[in-house]
């Protein structure tokens, strides 16, 4: 097969798939907000992209959904650029991809987000959605405080200063969109942004007043060092703990569902 992106397949290419047995479609919910001055608003998605179609050929018997472009990202409103959806059209969204994939046959849907503000919203979204249609496994992806521990992990691992992968725009984010497309990168332009724990406290006002209340550039971390390599050896090591906890849900449905 080509592609594993649905809105680059034929119906009759999708149809085909289906009845060869893929079964599965998996969607990621994006977003289109400020990344600093180095990197472009189209980062959650570009990465999302990229991690929605190497998950589908590590489940097998996946496609990919369109990813959902804007997000939930009202505390990146501060630069010019992002958008946010209201979370009742976030979650009608949400409501109206999977009834068409149920519609249209698919028996498992997994739903999760390359960008962080939406993990909370999606989790519950996910969840109600699961108890609205019973006979389809609808699952989500890892959790936010599993990528956050990551990010600890990921600086310990690579031997860097802690917090230079701060979770925005940072070691991390920007070292994986370098793999992706070194063109994406403004490198002339990279500095660093906020520097340090992320604590409850700097949570809290990280998403109620604002990453500008917190870091001036929009930067959360430290992307000076940034590095394909390192990009690549990042996106091993998150892609393993997204598939790790996807098929952890998978399998807790099967049981449940027996
Ligand atoms: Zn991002």
């Amino acid at each position: 097969m080509k592609t594993l992106l649905l809105e680059q397949m034929t119906w009759p290419e999708i149809e085909e798939a289906m009845e060869k047995g893929m079964d599965t479609v998996l969607i990621f919910a994006a977003s289109v907000e400020q990344h600093g001055p180095a990197l472009p608003e189209i980062t959650d998605t570009a990465i999302g992209y990229a991690e929605a179609v190497d998950l589908a050929k590590r489940l097998g018997n996946t496609l990919v959904a369109p990813v959902i472009r804007p997000g939930l990202s009202r505390h990146h409103m501060g630069m010019p650029g992002t958008i946010t959806l209201r979370p009742e059209v976030f979650r009608g969204i949400l409501e109206d991809y999977v009834a068409a994939y149920v519609h249209h046959g698919f028996k498992k849907i997994i739903i999760t987000s390359s960008h962080g503000g939406n993990f909370g919203e999606l989790t519950r979204i996910t969840e109600d959605l699961a108890a609205e249609y019973p006979d389809i496994c609808i699952v989500s992806g890892c959790m936010l405080e599993e990528v956050d521990e990551l990010l600890v992990e990921m600086d310990r691992t690579e031997g860097l200063f802690p917090g230079t992968c701060g979770g925005h725009a940072c070691d991390w984010e920007t070292s994986v969109m370098m793999m992706i497309d070194e063109n994406y990168v403004r490198k002339e332009k990279l500095a660093a942004g906020y520097i340090g724990q992320f604590t409850p406290e700097v949570a809290d006002r990280f998403f109620n007043e604002g990453v500008k209340s917190i870091s001036e550039n929009g930067v959360m971390g430290d992307p000076t060092g940034a590095d394909a390599e390192r990009g690549r050896r990042y996106f091993e090591m998150y892609q393993a703990l997204q598939e790790r906890a996807m098929r952890k849900n998978l399998e807790e449905w099967r049981k449940n569902n027996e």
